[in-house]
């Protein structure tokens, strides 16, 4: 029996099963193929959600489903945490003990937030006037502290990248500003980004338009600030060069590390446990039958859900090529697409890949859109709004939307940065930030 192996069924993982599940139904429905997938959280968690979670538009229920409901019938789920792999045994070990053999591996366990990584942020004041957003429970206790916050100093911070998203900081920042003016305490809020990179997002072209929309808000950019540690008594957050920054309230997005079981898996991942894996073809650096996507590998484009779910069709076909004992499929560009909501009725939209930064332009059609790359719009806002039926209807089921591209195209898009000299060429992504210490 050829065995499948799924680790993490996040947005990656369960894109993967239901596109390997439709691929080999035959084979599964025979016994010849069994395809397990294995998570440790009972509950699917859309991420993407979160931030209406924190600004009260979306009740916490709403962004999470019983995984069993997210998954094919025909794949064998299991609930475990997965704490190593033994690529030289083709196994996986459980922490409730199980050995778990694999013909085929794939390893979509995402990325996580880990807190203790920064001092003091786990400490006094954790949940009470020190808040992250990028977890439910995080989420939740800011959306309370929120309703009775009637004043000060409000501080957005991301401590360190790689992050999730590197757009939903900038949504979060200016859904805080609608927020506040609809309640009317908008003049009594300072509201500060801080941020450890020069602008509020990690490119050149994307960085300046989303500075600019900060600054229209009124929102105190205070970039190249590294934080080193929070003190929650003193209500200070305290930079590597000595600055510090009082805070009434601070949101934080917490340095992101991979799954713990990367790291002590041998040849497996990177110093932050970020699988180590081949770009083109998302095999495993150096095994020919270990497949990684999503936010749990090290490649250099950014960590959203959209860029997941177009690497679940490169690693089904992948999968069905090494069965079939042909060569890989070398298709995966990096290709990403996210929405920053700049206001309750106005976004900006993103499209990018490993090599180009988002650029303005239009998305999909050339010339009409309906999406404006890089420029405010009412249809950016209707799109973010469809976007939580989109991800359960047809980013987790592995759907393809006909005329819909996976790879990316310039199509559409402008080649070069806005107010720059003519011909300035500014397609390739920004080579002052090395894109795999920042995405
Ligand atoms: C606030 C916020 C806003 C976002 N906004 C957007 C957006 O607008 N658009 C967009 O495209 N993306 C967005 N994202 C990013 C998006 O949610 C992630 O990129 C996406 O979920 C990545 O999918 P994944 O499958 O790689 O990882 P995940 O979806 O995180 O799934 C990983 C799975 O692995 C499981 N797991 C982890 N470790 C283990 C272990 N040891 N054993 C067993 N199971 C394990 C977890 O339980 C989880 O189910 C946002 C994220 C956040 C936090």
């Amino acid at each position: 029996m050829a065995e499948i192996v799924i680790l993490g069924a996040g947005a990656g993982g369960t894109s993967v099963a239901h596109r390997l599940a439709r691929r080999f139904a035959r084979e599964v429905a025979s016994g010849a193929t069994r395809i397990t997938v294995v998570d440790d959280a009972p509950h699917h968690l859309m991420q993407q959600g979160l931030l209406d979670v924190v600004f009260g538009s979306r009740p916490p229920r709403s962004v999470q489903r019983p995984r069993l409901a997210t998954l094919p019938a025909s794949v064998t789920v299991r609930t475990a945490r997965v704490i190593r792999v033994e690529r030289r045994e083709s196994a996986v070990y459980l922490e409730d003990g199980t050995r778990l053999g694999y013909e085929i591996l794939i390893i979509a366990t995402g990325a996580r937030i880990a807190p203790l990584e920064l001092p003091g942020l786990v400490g006094p004041g954790w949940h009470t006037s020190v808040f992250d957003f990028y977890t439910l429970r995080g989420a939740v206790a800011l959306n309370r502290a929120l309703a009775g916050f009637s004043g000060g100093r409000f501080l957005i911070d991301i401590a360190d990248f790689p992050i999730r998203n590197p757009a939903a900081p900038v949504s979060f920042a200016c859904l805080a500003d609608a927020y506040f003016r609809a309640r009317g305490i908008r003049e009594q809020v300072e509201l500060c980004f801080l941020t450890p990179l020069p602008s509020a997002y990690p490119r050149t072209v994307a960085g300046a338009t989303l500075d600019q929309v900060l600054a229209e808000r009124g929102i105190t950019l205070i970039p190249d600030f590294g934080a080193a540690r929070v003190d929650g008594v003193g209500k200070t957050l305290i930079s590597w060069t000595g600055r510090e920054e009082r805070f009434d309230l601070l949101a934080i997005v917490p340095p992101h590390l991979g799954a713990e079981f990367v790291r002590c898996s041998e040849g497996l991942g990177d110093p932050l446990g970020f699988v180590l894996t081949e770009p083109r073809t998302l095999r495993a650096r150096g095994a020919a039958n270990i497949f990684a996507l999503g936010d749990a590998t090290n490649l250099p484009t950014a960590k959203t859900a959209t860029a997941a779910r177009y690497a679940a069709r490169v690693v089904a076909e992948n999968i069905a090529r090494v069965l079939a004992g042909d060569p890989h499929l070398a298709e995966y560009d990096g290709h990403g697409r996210c929405t920053v909501a700049t206001g309750p009725d106005r976004a900006i939209a993103l499209d990018y890949n490993y090599d180009v930064e988002p650029l303005p332009g239009e998305y999909p059609l050339p010339g009409i859109g309906p999406l404006q790359l890089l420029h405010e719009s009412r249809w950016n806002a209707i799109a973010r709004q469809t976007e939580p039926w989109f991800y359960w209807h047809v980013l987790l089921p592995g759907l393809d939307i006909p005329g819909m591209s996976a790879r990316f195209s310039m199509a559409g898009k402008s080649g070069e940065i806005p107010n720059a000299p003519p011909g300035t060429p500014v397609a390739l992504a920004d080579a002052s930030h090395p894109m795999e210490t920042i995405l």
